[in-house]
């Protein structure tokens, strides 16, 4: 699947001499959107060449990954199991809307302490899945591993050559690791992490042995998921000058981070560059909950 790539005409690109085309990715499903669609092609082939009937999975209550397995197994005729964090999230998922619609899509829960999820990948608690829930295909939280970096190598296509600079944002760094994959020896790759973690530059050398890319990581706003005024100005504004959604997680803070670094000249006039718009608007209903609640101001739909 090649997604269109969109120009964007903004003055402070002009005034810099630099360009900007966004891949749009987010366009492929509104649920089984971007990267998501990406790391779970190869994984879905897997699984059912392999014989099983059941994904299983992990996420945070907002997860775009959850969203696209539980949409991803109801088009491909798998059961879906998602092991969810926060035994607290339990009485209440049915007010989360990346929690209900992926079971109206079929997905069943396992609600675990904070504590519990952070030993989710023991030997002891893979056994205590499979004597619930019976032979799973497991698929990694976020999705990464080799097959997802596989299909990560399928963002880029041959006409991508054009661009210099290549910039995404990064959670577990399977994305990144593809597109660093398909680039090519004269382009850069460029990472903006949503969230704090030194790890990450390890975990991504794990799936690629090139050189030619690099982290900006003083774009997380704080962590993953945490957002603040000033970031949501910004997607709505983005919004309204170039008809592009973002969302507040991920795409957000890596357009905001591409252009705080084109106001520092950090790149050379002339210099192309492709941002990959990674999806993930599902999770803009549940932050707007969230930032309601805060009297914090909302993201446009
Ligand atoms: C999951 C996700 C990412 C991060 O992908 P990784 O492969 O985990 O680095 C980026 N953008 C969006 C929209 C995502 O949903």
């Amino acid at each position: 699947m090649h997604t269109e790539n969109q120009s964007v005409q903004l003055p402070l690109l002009i005034e810099k001499q630099v360009s900007l085309s966004i891949k749009r990715e987010d366009l492929i499903h509104p649920l089984f959107s971007g990267n998501k669609y990406r790391k779970l092609k190869y994984n879905l082939e897997a699984a059912k060449s392999q014989g099983f009937d059941t994904l299983l999975t992990f996420g945070g209550a907002f997860s775009n990954h959850i969203a696209a397995t539980a949409y991803a197994g109801k088009l491909q005729g798998l059961k879906t199991v998602g092991v969810i964090r926060g035994e607290e999230i339990s009485a209440k998922w049915e007010t989360n809307p990346t929690l209900k619609l992926a079971s109206e899509h079929g997905m069943q829960f396992k609600f675990i302490s904070r504590d519990a999820y952070r030993d989710k990948n023991s030997e002891a608690f893979i056994n205590i899945l499979k004597s619930e829930f019976g032979a799973f295909y497991l698929l990694p939280e976020g999705g990464s591993n080799v097959l997802a970096v596989k299909g990560c190598e399928e963002i880029l296509t041959p006409e991508d050559a054009q661009f210099d600079m290549i910039c995404s944002s990064v959670g577990t760094g399977g994305t990144l690791a593809g597109i660093i994959n398909a680039s090519l020896p004269k382009q850069g790759v460029l990472g903006f992490p949503a969230l704090k973690g030194d790890f990450l530059i390890e975990d991504i050398r794990n799936f690629t042995s090139k050189e030619n890319w690099q982290l900006q990581s003083d774009y997380h706003f704080g962590g993953y998921a945490k957002v603040s005024a000033e970031l949501i100005h910004f997607i709505n504004d983005f919004k309204e000058r170039t008809q592009i959604p973002l969302d507040p997680i991920y795409t957000g803070k890596l357009l905001y981070g591409i252009l705080e670094l084109v106001k520092k000249d950090h790149f050379e006039p002339k210099t192309k560059i492709l941002a990959i718009h990674t999806g993930g608007l599902q999770s803009i209903s549940g932050m707007n909950a969230k930032l309601k609640k805060k009297n914090l101001p909302q993201i446009k739909l």
